[in-house]
């Protein structure tokens, strides 16, 4: 690993005064569980790493005005995996956190660290896609607010710039009659990344569907939402028949690669497989 210097600020504005000076050569560090991995094989190799840890205000966990929640980027998997309130209203996030990684991971591992990483199969990316989540951005001109799914750009690379900080992710309030829930495939039990992940979530209104949001892990370069087949279950009541044809228009949004870990026709699969599975499930959720 390359020397570095580390730089600890203890507030938002002095982070950002660091990312002023030292921006395009300095990596910010939340957990460290995908940093670390990057410095120690000389993928990354910075001047100078700035440390999140004692930014306090980022780890908060709140409810918002307007019954929705804001999460910190330092909030951890692990802390998204416990909260009740976070397993009652929105237990797609809670199952997408308690899939990554071991618990000595999940304890390190922040969301905004998950999202920043910006890897197409970055587990909790997809819930909130699904939820309509918003980025809240830190900058030297003052905060931006931008909605997750304009969020990330390619494999790593998202719209934040090198003078720029994620502070939180708001999502919206839960809503009546709504259910989610997040499936992923992988080929080892513990410790493995998602081949595909699926985050779907629906709100029933007089019986019928009224909102669909499905979004795909590890199917594209960032993670994607399946709008065909969003746009054909809203209006519809969600039959087992809706369902199947909703899963089929979900696999349209998937462009996979094949690699060691599954081919494009796999993946495919599992993308119809999962789509269905977690939809049925949001519906017994969103009809209980
Ligand atoms: C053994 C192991 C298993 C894993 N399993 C999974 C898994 O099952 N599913 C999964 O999705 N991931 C998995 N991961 C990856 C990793 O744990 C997660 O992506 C984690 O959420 C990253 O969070 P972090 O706080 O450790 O990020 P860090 O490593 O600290 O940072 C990651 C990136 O985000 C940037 N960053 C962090 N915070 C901010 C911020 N507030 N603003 C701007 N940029 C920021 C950093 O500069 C860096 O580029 C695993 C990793 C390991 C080592």
């Amino acid at each position: 690993m390359r020397r570095f210097e580390l730089m600890v600020p203890d507030s938002v504005d002095a982070c950002l005064r660091v990312l002023a000076e030292r921006g395009s050569e300095a990596k910010l560090v939340a957990g460290g569980t995908d940093l670390l991995p990057q410095l120690k094989n000389a993928m990354l190799k910075p001047a100078c790493v700035v440390d999140l840890s004692g930014i306090v205000r980022l780890r908060r966990l709140e409810r918002t005005s307007g019954d929705g929640l804001r999460i910190g980027s330092l909030v951890t998997a692990r802390a998204l995996e416990l909260d009740p309130g976070v397993r009652a209203d929105y237990p797609a996030l809670a199952e997408s956190a308690a899939l990554v990684g071991s618990v000595q991971i999940r304890n390190l591992a922040t969301v905004g660290g998950n999202l920043c990483n910006a890897a197409p199969s970055a587990d909790m990316a997809p819930p909130l896609l699904a939820l309509e989540a918003d980025a809240i951005i830190a900058g030297p001109r003052g905060e931006r607010r931008v909605p997750l799914a304009d969020f990330f750009l390619g494999v790593r690379r998202t719209v934040l710039g090198p003078d720029e900080l994620l502070l939180d992710i708001v999502v919206p309030g839960p809503g009546a009659r709504n259910g989610g829930n997040y499936l992923r495939h992988t080929p080892r039990r513990e410790l493995d990344i998602a081949v595909v992940g699926v985050a779907s979530q629906v709100a029933l209104t007089d019986g019928v569907c009224g909102k669909a949001r499905i979004a795909l892990a590890a199917v594209a370069p960032v993670p994607v939402r399946a709008t065909a087949a969003e746009q054909a279950l809203e209006g519809q009541p969600l039959t087992p028949q809706a369902i199947t044809r909703a899963a089929d228009l979900a696999v349209e949004a998937a462009r996979p690669i094949t690699d060691q870990r599954g081919s494009a026709e796999f993946r495919r699969h599992l993308v119809r497989v999962l789509t269905r599975r977690t939809l049925t499930i949001a519906l017994e959720r969103a009809s209980a």
